[in-house]
């Protein structure tokens, strides 16, 4: 039984919800209190125009656009107060296609990570559901541990969770 208190390679999986750039904040913090690397994943979702091979130049150019786009925003987070002390070579940002839920596990696995720190919601953010499907199936399969970030100002209350959460 492994209960050593350590965390070597920190996996944050943002999709640039209020919750996911929580979670990237505070991965950045247990990366600092661990000394460990950290993983920034987005994972682009395929568009229906995938599947026309017609379209491939066109969707090259935008696959590249997404990227530096996101590159972009990742750029932004860091630009917040209190990160200045954050060595970046040890931030490391990462963008993939896919299914979110099946990339994030992935790569996961790819980097060896010990930890995935992300939030319970995302885009959709129905806040009545307890969290997300790509969370739901990330902390299902994962290998390491998940820490799941909630929204600021979740709440619990029972009589609001529908019934077919209730008994989960
Ligand atoms: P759903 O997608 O099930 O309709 P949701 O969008 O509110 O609901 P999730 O998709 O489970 O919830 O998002 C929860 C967390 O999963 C996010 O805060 C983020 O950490 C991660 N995540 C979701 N989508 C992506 C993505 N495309 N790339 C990287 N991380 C993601
Ligand atoms: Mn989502």
């Amino acid at each position: 039984m492994n209960v050593e208190l350590k965390y070597k390679s920190i996996l944050v999986p943002i999709d640039f919800s209020d919750t996911s750039r929580k979670s990237f904040y505070l991965a950045l913090k247990y990366a600092k209190v661990f000394d460990a690397d950290t993983y920034v994943l987005h994972v682009m979702e395929p568009l229906d125009t995938f599947d026309s091979s017609s379209k491939v130049e066109s969707h090259t150019d935008e696959v590249a656009q997404v990227e530096g786009g996101v590159r972009r925003r990742v750029n932004e987070l860091f630009e917040r107060a209190g990160l200045a002390e954050v060595d970046r070579r040890r931030v490391h940002v990462d963008i993939r296609g896919g299914k979110p839920w099946k990339e994030i596990l992935r790569y996961a696995s790819e980097i060896g990570s010990d930890l995935i720190v992300m939030g319970s919601h995302g885009q959709t953010s129905f806040k009545e559901l307890l969290m997300g499907s790509t969370t739901e199936r990330v902390v299902r399969r994962a290998a390491g541990h998940v820490l799941c970030v909630k929204p600021d100002g979740y709440e619990y209350d029972p009589e609001k969770i529908p019934a077919k959460y209730k008994e989960v």
